[in-house]
């Protein structure tokens, strides 16, 4: 019997699902307790240079029903955890505000995270035409251990040649790491991870990234909560999403920034 169970205590955890929907293998629901002491100290020496693995050590922390293996989970999973457990420990009400699309008037308007569902992600690979090249891409979302690995084998080859990791460059090489597939009219064209990686940095315009990454958009599945509301002022009806990125994690429950559904 643990010292819980002996003193009586149940901390107050919720059941989740996570974004990722067991697609890459990880858990579809997972267990979240509240911060405890431990965490909170934890949480205070957390900088913007280790910010990303000391969440990710976070969220292991706070998952309780087994052991999480960050490898086969997204990072919008790590983001939701640990706003989860943020909720559960302070509170699940956000004030959030927003400048009125008709009247420019900014609007208080407190939203409760626990009102909104999870959005799950669908499928594992995705289809993109680019308007420019016409050429086909089918890409996956990459998981964090996907990510890691392709981190990893940057810094070995830039420590080969005594420089730091070109983050643009990490960015390309994580883009063409995505990419299990590409067709031109129709055919499959067999390319390997350095010609992909070529065919990013000199065949597709800024229209095919554009265009890409607004695709990419649509399947992300970062939380994000739309809600609507009545402008005080001048009485137009609001739509507004408030997208939640790591930056809720620092400033947490004061007021985050909605922008309109429109400019997503
Ligand atoms: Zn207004």
């Amino acid at each position: 019997m643990s010292v819980a169970e002996r003193l009586g205590l149940k901390i107050g955890s919720r059941n989740i699902k996570l974004p990722s929907n067991g697609i890459f293998g990880g858990p579809q629901e997972v267990t979240v307790r509240p911060f405890v002491t431990i965490d909170e100290k934890f949480i205070a020496g957390i900088d913007e240079y280790t910010g990303e693995k000391s969440i990710q050590n976070l969220a292991k922390n706070v998952v309780t029903n087994a052991p999480l293996n960050i490898d086969d989970l997204l990072d919008a999973d790590i983001l939701f955890i640990t706003m989860i457990a943020k909720c559960l420990t302070y509170s699940d009400i956000v004030q959030t505000q927003y400048l009125c699309g008709q009247c420019g008037t900014a609007n208080d308007k407190t939203v409760n995270l626990f009102d909104f569902e999870t959005k799950l992600l669908q499928d594992r690979s995705f289809t993109t035409i680019l308007p420019k090249s016409g050429l086909e891409i089918t890409y996956e979302i990459l998981t964090i251990g996907k990510k890691n690995k392709i981190e990893t084998e940057m810094n070995q080859k830039y420590q080969l040649m005594n420089k730091t990791v070109d983050l643009s460059e990490l960015e390309v090489r994580q883009l063409a790491s995505a990419i299990t597939g590409i067709k031109k009219d129709g055919e499959e064209v067999e390319v390997t991870l350095d010609e992909k990686f070529e065919v990013i940095n000199t065949l597709l315009t800024k229209a095919d990234m554009e265009k890409w990454a607004d695709d990419m958009m649509e399947q992300d599945v970062n939380p994000v909560f739309d809600y609507e509301d009545i402008c005080s002022n001048c009485g137009t009806l609001n739509k507004n999403r408030l997208a939640m990125t790591i930056d809720f994690f620092f400033t947490g429950i004061s007021k985050v920034q909605s922008l309109p559904l429109e400019d997503f």
